[in-house]
């Protein structure tokens, strides 16, 4: 049978040259486990679990069947006043999760928007300190924090804050991490710890006392994976706690598994304040996103308004959207009863090794990794990104999709991979990078 022409006039695709999508469409179908099938039947092994998303792998019937149910049960409520049980129930299955005093969750439905709830619920509670003057906030370079205008705000890679001024906020940014000598480590680099300090120097500059909070990836991921050095975020934690300033972990790639642990704060034995989550929380497969908080930093901003009104005017229509709950309480039971948060941790050391095995290929430049995610820097091109973008597209080509940034690429494959899918990725991208042009 023929398939019709498919009509993208008028879809603006984000992220995307749309130009060059329409002369060269890369699409998906369907999705099974680690593999995607173009319209055309052909396959594609996913090297990036979609978009860090589903890390239980694709087409989870425990998933489609929890939400199936919910939406036949009870659609849609809305959350401001009303509420179904089953937010609480996920709300409390993620507090068993989180680190110890993060217990108290925020819904919505994107990472972006998890974020600007976090930088929201830091003002509140300085508010409700008796410190409304802390208002700035410290990021850093290179980082990404969505694209929300608190998130533009934070934005430590530039290109995606340059073409927005005026509507960012008083953001501060710290150096990042990377330097020329830790190319080709594996693991948290031994050397870096003293970047932090760069707070502190923040902190002199402008007054501690001005500064609400400080947000930070606890690996950088979508710049291409820039794993902290040891002691780093330990440091960041002493600085933030002795000016008084909340420390933010945005583990929206990292949570759920992709460290080896529940979450990188776990994982690096950091706990922050505030904590923002999405992408695997539904595997992907609803948009939902959480902000984890303190419990003293909700009991805070509670108690400071008078009992009858709302204590935080801030909430979105999809906040809590019970089908996203459903997703989540079922992607939570995969995570559970398929352990694989430790499947992580023990496939690590394989997944790290394959990637390294691509450390002479002739474009290659960096590799970085840590769990489950890993960072392929390849050769600069004509202009930045160029070769990102034309190897991204040869490995379509060749039958893995990969996340590429600038001419950074982001394998993290899902948690559930096989050894076996596992090397049939490495070979693709053995090919692919071996190749001198
Ligand atoms: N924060 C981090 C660390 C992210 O990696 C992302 C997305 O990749 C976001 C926030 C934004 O999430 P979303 O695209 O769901 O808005």
């Amino acid at each position: 049978m023929t398939q019709m022409p498919i009509n993208m006039d008028h879809h603006w695709m984000p992220f995307t040259n749309n130009r060059l999508f329409h002369q060269e469409p890369q699409m998906f179908e369907r999705a099974e486990g680690v593999r995607y099938w173009t319209p055309e039947g052909r396959e594609v092994l996913d090297g990036s679990s979609g978009l860090f998303t589903c890390a239980a792998g694709h087409g989870r019937k425990e998933i489609a069947e929890a939400v199936y149910k919910q939406l036949q049960k009870l659609d849609y409520t809305p959350h401001f006043q009303r509420a179904a049980p089953i937010s609480f129930k996920l709300a409390e299955a993620l507090s068993d999760i989180l680190p110890e005093g993060l217990d108290r969750v925020f819904f919505g439905s994107s990472g972006s928007e998890a974020v600007d709830s976090a930088i929201k619920i830091c003002l509140a509670y300085h508010k409700a300190m008796g410190e409304p003057q802390r208002t700035r906030f410290v990021s850093r370079s290179w980082a990404y924090h969505g694209v929300n205008l608190g998130g533009t705000s934070l934005a430590g890679m530039v290109g995606n804050r340059r073409d927005f001024a005026g509507v960012t906020c008083d953001v501060v940014h710290m150096r990042h991490t990377w330097n020329e000598e830790q190319r080709f480590t594996t693991g948290q680099p031994e050397e870096g710890a003293h970047l932090a300090e760069d707070l502190e120097e923040i902190c002199m500059t402008y007054g501690g006392e001005t500064i609400a909070a400080v947000f930070v990836e606890p690996i950088a991921g979508s710049i291409g994976t820039i794993v902290p050095p040891l002691g780093y975020l330990q440091r960041l934690r002493e600085i933030a706690d002795k000016y008084g300033i909340l420390l933010v972990f945005d583990e929206v790639i990292t949570g759920f598994g992709r460290t080896g642990s529940a979450f990188a704060a776990q994982e690096f034995g950091v706990t922050p304040d505030v904590m923002t989550l999405a992408k695997a929380l539904t595997n992907g497969a609803i948009p939902m996103s959480a902000v984890a908080v303190k419990t003293e930093i909700q009991q805070t901003v509670i108690g400071s308004i008078s009992a009858d009104r709302p204590e935080l005017m801030h909430g979105y229509t999809y906040s809590a959207h019970p089908v996203a709950c459903a997703a989540a309480l079922a992607t939570l039971g995969i995570y559970e009863s398929e352990g694989l948060f430790d499947r992580a941790a023990s496939l690590s050391p394989i997944f790290l090794d394959a990637v390294f095995s691509l450390r002479n290929l002739p474009h290659v430049t960096d590799l970085r990794g840590y769990g489950m995610m890993a960072g392929i820097q390849l050769t600069p091109g004509e202009a930045p990104g160029a070769k990102g973008s034309i190897v991204q597209r040869r490995l379509f080509d060749e039958g893995l999709h990969v996340k590429a940034t600038g001419d950074a690429l982001i394998f993290a494959p899902a948690l559930t991979t096989s050894e076996e899918d596992l090397s049939m990725m490495v070979d693709i991208l053995q090919t692919v990078l071996g190749r001198a042009e």
